[in-house]
């Protein structure tokens, strides 16, 4: 067997060790049943515990308030574009801010199913942000405004919310469990799973219980989120070794301390990265440093050229996925909760070497 690499990709990404040691385990014999994971009923004990621990940690490290369902469901955030608009625009028109690449598929997936208004969009905007406050307009009479709290494709995070006279829905996919939510503020939040919280197959949507429960009767069953609220998500067969792997992430973020732990570690991992890229006078942040995400640090080298040569060989140092996304290009560093510091000491060491070869 080769030497496990950093994976440094943004998705489906990087995965506490011993979650994966503890899977891997499973897949042949769960926790001593003699079944495997893989082939045991939805509807058994085993299973129905570990379902019911997932969306017990969750509640309780996202602290989110009995007036919220947490539903598992499928079809990735890209199935919430549409479904959050289906179940929550009640006839009003929705409001989104553009904000890169997520925000604008979000947007145009709504756009099939509600009347949807641009609040602000600041996709153009070089080097990348997120709007100012005082380039969002949001109606009133919206049904909502929707966020994407992390672009994993720009590099750009909102650091706080934007102010809004109607409640929030926010895409989280690849920045939940990095820091708490003000549910005060939303009535939803989605994220596909596998940037942060486990392996891909499993979407975490948490919404306002009196908000769901107002949806559409017409719509399709699995489409309206009330089915899943009513069943604990176990209307149908649930993507079950997803979900058993997000129990076992919970549980790894509780025995590290908790939310507010990682994002204190995140914090010190990117802030070195960036120092490291600042101070280069080689590479250069691409998102403007007030914006800068914790999670997906996105850069560039001089040329093409050097960067197609810098992934190469950083793959062949044991760090793995630092290529940027195909419509942005350059490179990108995605340093999610399971990313050790050793692993952004490594890469960083890596960046001084390869400036020093090549500058
Ligand atoms: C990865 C990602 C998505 C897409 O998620 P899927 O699970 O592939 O549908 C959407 N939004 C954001 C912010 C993402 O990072």
């Amino acid at each position: 067997m080769g030497k496990v690499k950093f994976n440094f990709s943004a998705g489906p990404a990087v995965l506490p060790e011993a979650v994966l040691k503890e899977a891997a385990q499973a897949v042949v014999d769960c926790g001593g049943t003699g079944l495997s994971i893989l082939c045991m009923s939805h509807r058994g004990g085993t299973y129905e515990a570990l379902h019911m621990e997932a969306l017990a940690n969750l509640r309780d490290l996202l602290r989110v308030p009995d007036d919220f369902a947490i539903l598992l469901l499928q079809g990735g955030a890209t199935q919430q574009f549409s479904q959050v608009a289906m179940n929550l625009a009640q006839g009003k028109p929705a409001d989104y801010t553009l904000t890169g690449q997520w925000a604008e598929g979000a947007f145009k997936e709504a756009g099939k199913v509600a009347a949807v208004r641009v609040a602000a969009d600041s996709r153009k905007v070089q080097p990348a942000r997120v709007p100012l406050a005082s380039e969002i307009k949001v109606g009133a009479d919206a049904a909502y405004l929707h966020i994407t709290t992390n672009e994993t494709v720009d590099g750009i995070q909102w650091t706080s919310l934007p102010d809004s006279p109607v409640p929030l829905v926010a895409d989280m996919s690849s920045d939940i469990m990095s820091r708490d939510i003000p549910w005060n503020r939303f009535s939803l939040v989605y994220a596909g799973a596998q940037k942060n919280l486990g392996p891909a197959g499993v979407t975490v949507v948490i919404v306002r219980k009196d908000v769901a429960e107002k949806a559409p009767s017409a719509l399709p069953a699995m489409l309206r989120y009330q089915t899943h609220v009513e069943k604990d998500s176990l209307h149908n067969t649930p993507p079950c070794f997803s979900i058993y792997v997000l129990a076992l992430v919970t549980r790894w973020v509780k025995a590290q301390g908790g939310v507010a732990v990682l994002e204190q570690r995140n914090r010190a991992k990117a802030a070195k990265l960036y120092a490291a890229i600042d101070g280069s006078g080689f590479y250069r942040g691409t998102a403007d440093k007030a914006y800068r995400s914790i999670m997906n640090v996105t850069y560039r080298l001089p040329n093409e050229d050097l960067e197609k040569t810098f992934v190469k060989e950083a793959e062949a140092a044991g760090l793995s996925g630092l290529k940027g996304h195909r419509v942005v290009g350059g490179l990108r560093a995605s340093i999610y909760n399971a990313m050790p510091e050793s692993g952004v000491d490594a890469l960083i060491q890596f960046m001084k070497d390869f400036q020093g070869r090549h500058s």
